[in-house]
C-alpha cells in the first residue's frame, strides 16, 4: 500500500517569518528517507477555526497528517482545542501528563504554574507519547486507515518524538514503500554544464529514474529518484543510475546522500593521516567551524589563527611585513605566507589561509569588493586560488569557505 503524508505546521511566527519552517523541511526529509511522499504542506496561524479547516484540507491529500506547534501552556497556543473541535471530543485532565511535567519541572527546580495544570487536559481520543526533553507531549490519533500526529514545535524535542515513537510506528503502518532516492553531492561545476554532461544519457538509462538539481553555493546537490515495484526494486534502480551518472561526473561528485564536504574532508585527512590548521582573515574561523562541527574531528584537526588584522598576520603568522606592504593583505603573496607561517606556528602537516575584502566597503578599483584568495599546501607545495565574488558580505564568507574546504579536499586528492 502506497501512503501520503501532509505536514501541517501551527504557529503565527511562522507566518511572520519570524521563525523559519525548519520542522517541515526537516520531517519531508525525515519521511524521504523512509520512502515517503509528503504530497502538501499548511502553515496556518494559531487559530482554532483555521487550524480545524486546514486538518480537514490535509486530510483531503494525505492518509496520514504530521503537525508541529501550538502546544505550549500559553493562551495563544489552540492545537488541542482545534484537534479536540475536529474529533468533536473533549479535552480531559490527564494525569500522566501532569506527573510527567510536575518531575520535569521538579528535576530543573522551577516551579509549577497554573499554565502547566492547563498543558495536561488532552484531547481523550488520543493515544498520548510524552516528550522527554520538553513538556508538550505528542499525541496520534487513530481512525480507519488516516492517522493525525501532532508533535511539539520545539525542533529539538520534535525531532526526539519523531525518532524515538512516530517514525517506528509509520514503518509499521506501511510494511514497503515503492519509493528510493540518493543524492550526489558535486562542486565546482554549474547547474547548466552539469545538465549538458548528463544530457546524453546511456540507451539502458531506466526512464523510471527522475532526476533533479539543487545548487546552493558552488555546489549542485543533484537527486535521484525512482519509483518500482517495491523498495528493493527503487534501490537497485537509483544504485545502477548513480553508478552511471558518478562515471559521467569523474572529479566533480565529492559525496552521496548525507556526506558534506567537511565530512569527506575529514575522512581524506584521516587516511591520510594529515592534520590540518587554518589561517583565516576574512573567514574569521568559518572553516574551522565547519571542520570541528564533525564529531572526531580531532583526530586530524589541530586549530586555527583567525589573523583578521595585519598584525596577528605578522606575529602569529609570521607574514612578511615587507610581503604586506608590498602586496597588501589581501594577495596571493599574503595567504601563501600565511600558509608557511600556519604550519609552523601550529604545527601540521597541511594548512589553508584565506584573505580577502567580504564587502559590502573597503574595496578598491584595483582591489574590488569580494576579491578573496586562498593558499592550501604543505611544507612542499602550496596552490593559490583567487575568486572575485560579489558585495553580499555574508555570501562572500560562506562561499569562500566552502572553496577553501574543497580546495583541501583538491590537494588531498592531488587533483
Ligand atoms: P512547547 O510546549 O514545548 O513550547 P509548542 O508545541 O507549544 O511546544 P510552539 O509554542 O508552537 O511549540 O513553538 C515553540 C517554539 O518552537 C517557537 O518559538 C519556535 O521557535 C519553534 N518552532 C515552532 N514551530 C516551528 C517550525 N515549524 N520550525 C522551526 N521552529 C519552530
Amino acid at each position: 500500500m502506497e501512503m501520503k503524508v501532509s505536514l501541517l505546521m501551527v504557529g503565527d511566527e511562522l507566518l511572520i517569518g519570524q521563525v523559519v519552517d525548519t520542522n517541515a523541511t526537516w520531517l519531508a526529509q525525515a519521511l524521504w528517507q523512509l520512502g515517503i511522499p509528503v504530497v502538501s504542506k499548511i502553515t496556518c496561524g494559531d487559530d482554532m477555526d483555521d487550524i480545524v479547516a486546514a486538518i480537514h484540507a490535509s486530510f483531503e491529500k494525505g492518509e496520514w497528517v504530521i503537525m508541529t506547534g501550538g502546544l505550549g501552556p500559553t493562551k495563544d497556543d489552540v492545537t488541542k482545542k482545534a484537534i479536540a473541535s475536529f474529533f468533536n471530543t473533549e479535552l480531559k485532565f490527564h494525569q500522566e501528563t501532569y506527573d510527567r511535567i510536575k518531575s520535569y519541572f521538579n528535576a530543573l527546580k522551577r516551579p509549577l504554574n497554573e499554565l502547566h495544570k492547563e498543558q495536561s487536559f488532552m484531547p481523550e481520543n488520543g493515544e498520548i507519547i510524552q516528550n522527554e526533553l520538553g513538556t508538550a507531549p505528542a499525541m496520534l490519533f487513530e481512525f480507519g486507515n488516516k492517522r493525525l500526529v501532532s508533535l511539539p514545535g520545539v525542533p529539538y524535542e520534535m525531532k526526539d518524538l519523531f525518532d524515538r515513537e512516530i517514525q517506528r510506528r509509520i514503518k509499521a503502518a506501511i510494511p514497503e514503500s515503492p519509493y528510493f532516492y540518493s543524492t550526489l553531492r558535486t562542486i565546482g561545476i554549474g547547474e547548466s554544464d552539469l545538465s549538458a554532461r548528463i544530457d546524453e544519457l546511456p540507451v539502458d538509462w531506466d526512464r523510471d529514474i527522475s532526476l533533479a538539481y539543487l545548487p546552493d553555493m558552488a555546489q549542485v546537490r543533484l537527486r535521484i529518484s525512482a519509483k518500482g515495484v517495491n523498495n528493493k526494486d527503487a534501490m537497485e534502480k537509483v544504485a545502477k543510475a548513480r553508478l552511471i551518472l558518478k562515471d559521467k561526473l569523474g572529479r566533480w561528485v565529492y559525496g552521496e546522500d548525507n556526506d558534506s564536504l567537511e565530512i569527506v574532508v575529514g575522512r581524506l585527512l584521516l587516511r591520510e593521516k594529515k592534520f590540518l590548521v587554518t589561517a583565516e582573515s576574512c573567514t574569521g574561523g568559518l572553516i574551522a567551524h565547519s571542520i570541528t562541527k564533525v564529531p572526531g574531528a580531532s583526530s586530524y584537526f589541530k586549530g586555527s589563527v583567525i589573523a583578521y588584522s595585519n598584525e596577528v598576520k605578522e606575529s602569529l603568522l609570521k607574514v612578511p611585513a615587507q610581503t604586506l606592504k608590498d602586496h597588501g593583505a589581501v594577495s596571493e603573496q599574503t595567504v601563501i605566507a600565511m600558509v608557511r607561517g600556519a604550519l609552523i606556528t601550529l604545527n601540521a602537516d597541511i594548512a589553508v589561509a584565506v584573505s580577502g575584502i567580504a564587502g559590502p566597503d573597503g574595496g578598491s578599483e584595483k582591489k574590488p569588493v569580494g576579491l578573496i584568495y586562498i593558499a592550501c599546501g604543505d611544507a612542499n607545495n602550496v596552490k593559490v586560488t583567487m575568486l572575485q565574488l560579489n558585495k553580499d558580505r555574508q555570501q562572500n564568507v560562506a562561499y569562500a569557505s566552502v572553496a577553501a574546504l574543497n580546495m583541501i579536499r583538491k590537494f588531498l586528492l592531488g587533483l
